[in-house]
């Protein structure tokens, strides 16, 4: 069809359904293969995945989805935005390319961060004063080319102007914004434009999802005078401009007064986005396309209801065209490579049936129901069986639920507490300690793949861990740390661990996402009331315990950190869920404590990850939040100690939620930021142990004992020598002993040398 967009997607994978793309780099960057290997096989992915859109029935198919790293990184690329210090390196076009996402010799990679609320990363674009933008880069033009010479028609995909400069760090502090650059952006953009239009290239999709968040009304002016401009070219392809994450209602207010042709809005993430909608005026000259399947979960669509919406939809838009709520890149390719459980599978869709499902939506709109009837029952039969299926619901999890009163989310008094934990305990003071992983060796995940396929039978592998374990002990034994860990050998992921141990949850083979670059992560499903049927860790725990008289801190993955790693339910609310995972969580730490573990932590390093874009809705968020850590904490007695862990330093929003947690200690990502933080904490009143991480661990760098020493110093004129805690600001799993063991004798005589100047 010309002219309209009928049906279509946002966006799609890339990492190619066999994980191909992530192979073909990483042989590349170890230079095992060439680039031009590399160039082929991106080549054939692309061709592939136009190739089945178009065959799947897809009216557009979206075009320059591909990337090898990052969309956001590829626009800075586009426009010229490469920092000197990476085109000084001489190197060729992708060389440079790689060189910003990762780093090369001396020049550290451009910093990364998540991509709105989700767990896909990021490139951040510097921006300064100076920077000069240009059409730089033609990437988007030739793949429009080359999916025409493999005979499909495709739409452009752009990060839009707005939301690149609004993701963009400014490169000369406060006092300047890379949103002033705008106009000057806007000039590179409409060239490219011109040449996409010269190609051919019927129409452009501009994404804003930074519009779904909150913005001030001088953003809200730049948006419009901006498409305005844009919309005002005179030869330029049609444009959409698509909003998705929430509710973007605000921006299509603005936009709606714009020459743009078409408006995308995400109906899923805020249902409440449908009503808004009827106070757009303007919205009758538009093609609306309409996010009715979601784009970053994986259940399949109630068709029904979405058509619904689609014909209120109907009466509001000049046009109304069926699409995801956002790209595909959040989902995993094919369910139907998965060998699982048949009931739970039929009530899945990943990019392949989402696809499948936006046409049926797309045939049902513009030809009848009745062209689609079967398409149409068996969503219906799948729907009503999840709905109505006994292993959806535990009513034994819901009574105790029920049950619950206050007291049960509410610990003694800190000071009570805290002589009690002394006393079990007692620690010196600055007491060290690691965040729970110690490096994951070629044997340890060996062991572990052996033991999943079945070559060796469940007693060896417990076998192999326990020596793990007991090298760990030692290891740390004699290194003279204070508070040990078991090392966490048996854990493939910290999240995944527990899925597979909680009745609720199912695991996929290849169910992989990407999160950054070549690196992808395979999400759990929770479909179900989460039980735990047994202990989890605790015979980890204990064996390690025996080993030592020093203490051994139990470690677990806090609710909020498991539903942000996973695919969540939809059929309820994400605080109901979070609860039933606080429950199993708390079962596992009584038992940790019945079996005389006296230190347990609950690593949250996603807390901050789930915090909703708009600041109204954030209030609700952190309540359910700590009420769900509180829980899984608070049976212990007074002299259990509770650790937590968090990743990250700049916590500003969630500083407050953080003091709520009631922790006794608080683990936090501090040597990048100079120890920073703990007047922050201080600000609000921050009064329980805390531990700045005083190494980094993301990089192969062993800090010396002199810098140790500094740091901590800096520290205890934040915070008194028996509240400071020593330790890593992170897991030590993706390092090797060859760094971990001299960084941590350099920690533990750091501590021991700020020690003796103590009064
Ligand atoms: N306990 C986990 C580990 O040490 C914490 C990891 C994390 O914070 N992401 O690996
Ligand atoms: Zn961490």
């Amino acid at each position: 069809m010309t002219g309209t967009i009928g049906s279509t997607v946002l966006g799609y994978p890339r990492i190619g359904p066999r994980r191909e793309l992530k192979r073909a780099l990483e042989s590349c960057w170890a230079g095992r293969s060439s680039e031009v290997e590399l160039r082929e096989t991106a080549r054939n992915l692309r061709i592939d995945t136009w190739r089945r859109l178009r065959d799947a029935g897809l009216d557009s198919v979206p075009g320059n989805t591909f990337s090898y790293y990052d969309q956001v990184l590829d626009t800075a690329v586009t426009f010229g935005a490469v920092p000197k210090r990476y085109a000084e390196l001489g190197l060729g076009s992708l060389g440079t390319y790689f060189a910003m996402a990762r780093g090369a010799d001396a020049v550290p990679p451009l910093e990364m961060t998540k991509w709105f609320d989700t767990n896909y990363h990021y490139l951040v674009p510097e921006i300064g004063p100076g920077t000069t933008f240009s059409l730089a880069d033609r990437t988007p033009v030739e793949q429009y080319r080359e999916a025409l010479e493999a005979g499909v028609t495709t739409r452009p995909v752009l990060v839009g102007p707005l939301t690149f400069l609004l993701l963009a760090k400014s490169t000369a502090g406060e006092s300047f914004r890379p949103l002033d650059k705008l106009p000057e952006l806007l000039g590179a953009y409409a060239e490219l434009l011109r040449e996409l239009h010269r190609a051919g290239v019927e129409w452009v999709q501009l994404d804003e999802p930074a519009f779904a968040a909150d913005r001030t009304p001088d953003q809200l002016q730049a948006l419009g005078d901006a498409y305005r401009q844009l919309g005002g070219l005179s030869a330029r392809p049609k444009l959409l401009v698509a909003g998705y994450f929430g509710d973007f209602t605000e921006a299509l207010r603005v936009l709606a007064g714009t020459p743009v042709e078409a408006l995308g809005a995400d109906l899923v993430t805020d249902p409440s986005t449908v009503d808004s909608l009827s106070g757009v005026p303007g919205l009758r000259d538009k093609t609306l396309v309409a996010g009715l399947v979601d784009g970053r979960n994986i259940w399949r669509t109630d068709l029904d209801r979405a058509l619904t919406t689609a014909a209120t939809l109907l009466g509001l838009a000049g046009e109304v065209a069926v699409s995801t709520s956002c790209s595909l890149l959040h989902v995993p390719y094919d369910v139907e490579v998965e060998d699982i459980d048949p009931q739970v599978k039929s009530w899945l869709a990943f990019a392949e049936q989402k696809v499948h499902e936006v046409v049926v939506l797309g045939r049902a709109l513009r030809d009848g129901r009745d062209a689609v009837t079967d398409e149409l029952s068996a969503a219906r039969e799948a729907v009503a069986d999840r709905a109505g299926a006994t292993r959806v619901r535990n009513n034994r999890v819901r009574a105790r639920l029920e049950s619950l009163r206050p007291e049960h989310s509410q610990r003694g008094d800190y000071q009570e507490r805290r002589a009690a934990q002394q006393k079990s305990l007692q620690l010196p003071p600055l007491p060290t300690t690691t965040i729970g992983s110690f490096p994951q060796t070629t044997d340890v995940r060996k062991a572990r793949a052996a033991f999943q396929s079945g070559r060796i039978d469940r007693a060896s592998y417990q076998q192999r861990m326990r020596d793990e374990i007991k090298r760990v002990i030692e290891l740390q034994e004699s290194i003279g740390l204070d508070v040990l860990v078991h090392g966490e050998p048996e854990r493939n992921d910290m999240v995944q661990y527990f899925a597979e141990h909680l009745d609720g949850f199912i695991s996929t083979a290849n169910g992989w996402v990407q999160s950054y670059g070549s690196r992808c992560v395979r999400p759990p499903i929770l479909y179900g009331d989460v039980h735990r049927p047994e202990p989890m860790t605790v015979e980890w725990a204990t064996y390690a315990q025996k080993l030592t008289a020093k203490p051994v801190k139990g470690m677990l993955t806090g609710p909020v950190t498991i539903l942000a790693w996973s695919f969540v339910r939809d059929d309820q609310p994400l605080a109901d869920t979070a609860a039933q995972v606080a429950m199993a969580i708390r079962d596992e730490v009584q038992d940790l404590e019945a079996a005389g573990i006296r230190v347990i932590q609950v690593d949250e390093p996603a807390l901050r990850e789930l915090l909703p874009l708009r600041a109204a809705q954030r209030a609700a968020y952190l309540e359910w939040a700590v009420s769900a850590f509180r829980l899984a904490t608070s049976g212990v007695s007074d002299s259990t100690q509770i650790h937590t862990h968090l990743c990250y330093s700049e916590f500003g929003d969630v500083i407050d939620a953080i003091v709520a947690l009631d922790a006794d200690v608080t683990s936090i990502e501090a040597a990048r930021s100079r120890m920073e933080v703990l007047d922050d904490l201080n600000a609000v009143g921050f009064g329980r142990g805390v531990g700045p991480g005083v190494y980094d661990i993301h990089s192969p760098r062993v800090p010396d004992a002199a810098e140790v020493t500094d740091l901590l110093r800096a520290a205890l004129r934040a915070v008194p020598a028996d509240r400071l805690w020593v330790n890593p600001d992170c897991g030590l799993k993706t390092r090797g002993y060859a760094e971990v063991e001299p960084a941590l004798e350099n920690l533990v005589s750091a501590a021991e040398a700020v020690r003796r100047d103590l009064p």
